[in-house]
Formats: C-alpha cells, sequence, structure tokens
C-alpha cells in the first residue's frame, strides 16, 4: 500500500503521523484483520486529521477503491440496500487509513451472509455518575450469565468509557432475533443486579447504571472493531482484554503507542474468538420466558427505524403520561 502524505498529523495532539497509523495496523496486521475478516465495514474519515475539521461517517464503498479491494452489499432496515468496503485482506485496513478512516466500524456479518450475523454484541454504556468500573462490574456479571449457558464471550474496551463483549454465534438467526437474545441478557442482568444495570430506552429512567445498549444489535448499527483507533485525541484503541487483565485496566492504557508492544508481547485476547461458534438458543428461551411468565415483550428501537413488528411504542414513558394518547414520538430523542 502507498501512503500518501505521510507525515500529516491523523491524531495532532499525540503527535501521530498517517505513516504511524499505517505503520500500527501493520504491525498489528493478523489481530486487527481477524476482527474484521470478511465483514462489510463503515468507515469514520477525517481526511485532515482529527483537528481538520471535516469528518463523514462512510458507509457506501467510496470511489476510487484499488481494483483488488472487495465490497460487500448489505440490506438496511429501509430495505434498500448498498455496497459497502469488505475488509478481505490486511492490505485493505491500510487503504482505509489512506482515506483518512480514523474508526473502523464493521457488521456483525461475514459477506457471504449480510443477513444473518455470527457476532452477538454486547454494548455496556455507562450512564452519568458511572464509569469504565461499573462497565466492569456488569462485564463479569455477564461473564457469569454466559459460563451458565455454556457460551464463551470475548471482552474488549470500546476504547472510550464502555465495554464491548462479542460472542460468536452460528448464522443462523436474524437481526431481530440476535437483538431479542441481546434484551434476554440485559433482563437477566437487570434481574442480578438492580442497582447497577439497567435495559431502559429512555435516558429519563436510566439513573446511574450501565445502559445493556440492546439496539446496537439491529440491522445497521456497528460496534468499533478490535484494535481500531478511536477518533480521539490520544488516540486510544478498542483492546481485547482478557477476563483475568480486566480487574488492571483502565482504557486510557491502550493507544496506537502502547498496544503493538502489548500485542507481541502478550499475543491477541480474542486469538481463538473463531474457534467455537455457539447457538443463540439458549437466550432466545430466556427471552421467551420473559415473555411468557414476566409479559416482558420487544423494546423500542432506534427513532431511524421503519416501525418494528411487535414493537412497543416509541414514546418516552413521561410524554406518553402527558399526552395519554402515546403518539408516536417525532423527537424519537432517546439518545
Ligand atoms: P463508549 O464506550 O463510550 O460507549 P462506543 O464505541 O461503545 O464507546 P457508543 O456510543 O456506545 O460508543 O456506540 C456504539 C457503536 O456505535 C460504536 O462503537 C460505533 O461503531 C457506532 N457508532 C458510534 N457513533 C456513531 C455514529 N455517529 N454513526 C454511526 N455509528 C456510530
Ligand atoms: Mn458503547
Amino acid at each position: 500500500m502507498r501512503i500518501s502524505s505521510p507525515d500529516k498529523p491523523l491524531f495532532p495532539e499525540a503527535g501521530i503521523t498517517k505513516l504511524d497509523l499505517a505503520t500500527y495496523y501493520a504491525g498489528v496486521a493478523d489481530a486487527v484483520f481477524r476482527g474484521l475478516a470478511d465483514r462489510p465495514v463503515a468507515l469514520n474519515r477525517f481526511p485532515d486529521g482529527l483537528d481538520g475539521g471535516k469528518s463523514f461517517f462512510t458507509k457506501a464503498a467510496p470511489k476510487g477503491m484499488p481494483d483488488w479491494a472487495a465490497t460487500a452489499r448489505v440490506t438496511f432496515p429501509s430495505g434498500r440496500t448498498g455496497d459497502e468496503v469488505c475488509i478481505t485482506e490486511a492490505a485493505t485496513i491500510l487503504w482505509t487509513v489512506q482515506m483518512g478512516a480514523l474508526e473502523l466500524h464493521p457488521w456483525p456479518v461475514r459477506r457471504a451472509d449480510t443477513d444473518h450475523p455470527d457476532e452477538l454484541r454486547i454494548d455496556l454504556d455507562p450512564q452519568p455518575g458511572t464509569d469504565f468500573s461499573e462497565a466492569a462490574q456488569v462485564a463479569r456479571e455477564a461473564h457469569a450469565v454466559f459460563e451458565e449457558l455454556g457460551i464463551r464471550p470475548y471482552l474488549k474496551t470500546s476504547g472510550g468509557r464502555g465495554l464491548h463483549l462479542l460472542v460468536r454465534i452460528e448464522p443462523r438467526w436474524t437481526f431481530v432475533e440476535a437483538r431479542r437474545a441481546v434484551i434476554a441478557l440485559g433482563r437477566e442482568l437487570e434481574r442480578r443486579r438492580p442497582e447497577l444495570v439497567t435495559t431502559s430506552w429512555w435516558k429519563e429512567e436510566r439513573g446511574e447504571r450501565i445502559f445493556i445498549d440492546f439496539n446496537q444489535m439491529a440491522r445497521d448499527r456497528m460496534t468499533v472493531a478490535a484494535y481500531s483507533t478511536r477518533a480521539r485525541p490520544q488516540a486510544t484503541v478498542s483492546m481485547p482484554l482478557r477476563w483475568s487483565d480486566l480487574a488492571d485496566v483502565e482504557p486510557s492504557d491502550f493507544t496506537v503507542r502502547t498496544v503493538p508492544a502489548l500485542v507481541a508481547e502478550n499475543g491477541d485476547a480474542n486469538a481463538e474468538i473463531d474457534d467455537v461458534a455457539h447457538s443463540l438458543e439458549p437466550l432466545l428461551e430466556m427471552a421467551e420466558r420473559d415473555e411468557k411468565d414476566r409479559g416482558l415483550g420487544d423494546l423500542p428501537y432506534p427513532p431511524d427505524f421503519p416501525k418494528m413488528p411487535g414493537e412497543p411504542m416509541r414514546v418516552q414513558p413521561s410524554k406518553a403520561r402527558h399526552n395519554g394518547k402515546g403518539e408516536k414520538d417525532s423527537e424519537g430523542k432517546a439518545r
């Protein structure tokens, strides 16, 4: 890969140039490729660097792709389709640097079947008043639930304040089912640790808890790739962790500067993620019990989604109380 303007500062505050970023990805190529292999990917691009004033979240494959780079066709919630960059080799990741991408956001699918996720993603979002240490507690609680179900979850920092859990699943279920599975897990965590966990889509109800963002498992929702940088001044990285290391780390420990040596020394904590693909059945059975025994059905989708079958009214509880009619909240502001 030819990198033009190699001295261009991409993370000025951290002193990281375009060539530095390309060198970073080349240095962790196997590890970063593992999380992106054969996945359609959206690019968060900053052509003039983090402080350059221009940025766009690009879903459609940009013009001028090299002819060896691939695309994959995905279907959006509207039913329309699009072709996104598909990472079929590590060189494509270097090309995204050439395009000024500071964040890589893969779909939880592979190009062979973009309608059936092979990765369950649990997004642990600290709400105001909580932070990484609370997210870590919730992650451990989730680990316990998964262990009871015979499922092996993997863990990574988001590069922000939260954590992501990843579970490799057989690509046999729809996005609707995968999201339902995440909701079931979230509700189980909420029952076990009500003071610490919320699945409320409405911010006014979340409190000082960790929000399990189940809508990140909806179609056309991405999660940043393992080892991808974040568009943040210190060039933090979404870092896979071993469960035994969770107690001893801070998200800021992991940056473009520190991660290559850690990977060289300790290997990729996600190295075995592709070894076993789990069934979603145990979680879907939990969802069924929630529905039958507790009357807990679906939860609201994000505002940009068409009304989904079985979805409850998309209206903030405080507003529903006011107008009493349960009209669809036109603002749809939940996040
Ligand atoms: P944090 O730990 O701070 O929550 P995060 O990466 O999990 O970091 P979220 O806001 O929870 O951030 O979003 C989850 C995922 O949604 C991100 O990892 C990213 O892939 C995707 N995302 C975030 N912002 C955007 C955006 N503006 N447009 C599209 N996708 C986004
Ligand atoms: Mn998050």
